[in-house]
C-alpha cells in the first residue's frame, strides 16, 4: 500500500456522468474520505499524477479514455501502480469482468451503485481485497483486451486525422478570407490616398486657410496609415503561407538605405533625431528585392524613430563580411529586454500595453500592431538571411539603445519556395 499523508484518504473518481459524479462524492464525503472528480480519463490520470490518491473509482464506458484504459495507464505510473483502481459498470458479464481485471483494474462495483452498500466495498479494497481472474482465462481475456486497444487505436488515429485535416482546410479558409478581404481593402485605399493627394496638392496652391489644410493634412496621415496596416496584414500572410514572391535582382543597398533615409528624415527632424547612413557607395550589389528589402529596413528604422526619444540619434551602416552582407540598424533608444528579444518577431507581439500607445505611427512610442518585425523577419528569411536584435534591456531612463543585425546571403540565390506562388 502507498504511504498516504496523515488526514483523510484521498479518493479520485472518474466519470462523465456528472449526477454519479455528485452521488458518489456526496456519499463518500459522508464517511471521511477527501473526494476528488475528473471528467475524464485524461483529466483523470494528470489528477491521479499530482494527488496520489489512496483509490481511484473510474467509470468504464466514457467518452476519450474507456476506465480500463485509464486502469492500464494508472498501473504503469510510478505514482500509481500500487494504487487499487476499482472499476463501476453497469456490465454485469463475466467475461467484461475479466477483461477490466486484466486490464488493470483491482476490482469492481456494478451500478447503479448502491448507497448503502458502497462505504463498504470501498473499505474492503482499501483494506487490501482484491478480484482475481482464474488463470485458464487470463490469456484469452488478455488477448481480447489487446485486440480492442488496437481497433481503437486505429479509430482514434483516423478521427485525429480527419480533424487535422479538417483544421487545416479552416485554417487556410481564414489565411485565403484575410488575403481576399486585404486586397478588396487596399484598392480603394490607394484610391482614397491618391485623391487625398491631388486634393491637397490643390488646396496648397488654393491657400484655403490653415484649418482646412489640417484637416486635409490629418485625412492624409489617416489614410497613409490605413494603407500600411493593409499592406502589413497582406504581407504576413503572404510570408505565413510561403507565398511571398521575390523578384530577385541585383540590389543597390545604398539607393534602397537613402530612399529609407529620405523618406524618414522629415519625421527625424521634427523629433530633433539625428538619422545618418555610413558610406555604402564602394558595396558590391546584393541578390534580392529591393521593394521587400526596402520594406524591411523601413520598418526597422520606423521602429528606431519610434523608439528613441527626441534628440537621440538612428544608424543605417553596411558592411560585407565573407560572402555576407552585414547591415545594423541602430538607435539610441528605450532598448529591448533580453527576454523579448526573440518574441518581438513573433505575429501581434507588442511590448506595451496597447491602452498605452500613443496615437501617432512615428511619436515616441507610437502605436503599432505588432506586425512589422514579422513582416521584416520574413523577408529577410525568404532572402535566405538572419535577423536578430540586441540590446542591454529596457530602460526608458538610461536609453540603452538597440541594434538590429541583418545578414543577407550575396552569393545563395533567393529561397525557392519563397518564390514560387502566387500573389
Ligand atoms: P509595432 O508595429 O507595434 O511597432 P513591431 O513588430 O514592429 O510592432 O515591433 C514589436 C515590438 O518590438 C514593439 O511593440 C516594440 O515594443 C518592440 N520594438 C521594436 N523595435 C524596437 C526598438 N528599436 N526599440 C525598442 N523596442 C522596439
Amino acid at each position: 500500500m502507498p504511504t498516504q499523508p496523515l488526514g483523510p484518504l484521498k479518493i479520485l473518481y472518474i466519470e462523465d456522468d456528472s449526477n454519479s459524479r455528485r452521488l458518489v462524492q456526496r456519499i463518500l464525503q459522508a464517511e471521511g474520505y477527501e473526494v476528488h472528480v475528473a471528467e475524464d480519463g485524461l483529466t483523470g490520470l494528470e489528477l491521479a499524477r499530482q494527488i496520489h490518491p489512496a483509490l481511484v473509482l473510474t467509470d468504464v464506458n466514457m467518452g476519450g479514455m474507456t476506465g480500463h484504459e485509464v486502469a492500464t495507464r494508472l498501473k504503469e505510473m510510478q505514482e500509481t501502480k500500487h494504487t487499487p483502481v476499482i472499476a463501476m459498470t453497469a456490465n454485469m458479464l463475466q467475461t467484461d469482468r475479466e477483461i477490466a481485471l486484466v486490464a488493470g483494474c483491482d476490482g469492481y462495483i456494478t451500478k447503479p451503485i448502491d448507497i448503502d452498500a458502497l462505504p463498504g466495498q470501498i473499505e474492503q479494497f482499501l483494506a487490501g481485497a482484491r478480484e482475481h481472474v482464474d488463470a485458464g482465462v487470463k490469456v484469452q481475456r488478455l488477448e481480447e483486451y489487446r485486440n480492442t486497444l488496437g481497433v481503437r487505436l486505429e479509430a482514434t488515429i483516423a478521427d485525429l486525422q480527419h480533424a487535422n485535416n479538417e483544421l487545416r482546410r479552416m485554417d487556410k479558409m481564414k489565411k485565403d478570407f484575410v488575403v481576399i478581404t486585404s486586397h478588396e481593402l487596399r484598392t480603394p485605399a490607394t484610391l482614397i490616398y491618391g485623391y487625398i493627394k491631388l486634393l491637397k496638392m490643390e488646396t496648397d496652391q488654393l491657400s484655403m486657410g490653415e484649418h482646412f489644410d489640417m484637416i486635409v493634412d490629418k485625412i492624409l496621415t489617416a489614410t497613409q496609415r490605413m494603407n500600411d496596416a493593409v499592406d502589413a496584414i497582406i504581407n504576413v500572410s503572404l510570408i505565413d503561407s510561403e507565398q511571398l514572391e521575390l523578384t530577385a535582382k541585383p540590389v543597390d543597398l545604398q539607393d534602397v538605405v537613402q530612399s529609407i533615409v529620405q523618406q524618414m528624415q522629415p519625421v527625424a527632424l521634427q523629433r530633433s533625431q539625428k538619422l545618418y547612413m555610413s558610406d555604402m557607395s564602394a558595396l558590391p550589389p546584393v541578390p534580392g528585392d529591393a521593394n521587400y528589402l526596402r520594406k524591411a529596413l523601413s520598418n526597422l528604422v520606423d521602429n528606431a524613430v519610434k523608439y528613441t526619444p527626441d534628440g537621440g540619434s538612428i544608424g543605417i551602416e553596411a558592411s560585407v563580411e565573407f560572402d555576407t552582407m552585414h547591415l545594423i540598424v541602430s538607435d539610441t533608444g528605450i532598448g529591448i529586454n533580453r527576454a523579448d528579444q526573440e518574441r518581438i518577431f513573433e505575429k501581434f507581439y507588442v511590448l506595451e500595453d496597447s491602452a498605452y500607445h500613443s496615437t501617432g505611427r512615428s511619436t515616441f512610442m507610437g502605436g503599432g500592431m505588432g506586425l512589422g518585425l514579422t513582416v521584416t523577419h520574413g523577408i529577410i528569411r525568404a532572402h535566405g538571411g538572419r535577423i536578430w536584435v540586441d540590446s542591454e534591456g529596457q530602460d526608458m531612463e538610461r536609453l540603452p539603445g538597440s541594434r538590429f543585425h541583418i545578414m543577407l546571403p550575396m552569393t545563395a540565390p533567393v529561397k525557392r519556395e519563397a518564390t514560387l506562388a502566387e500573389k
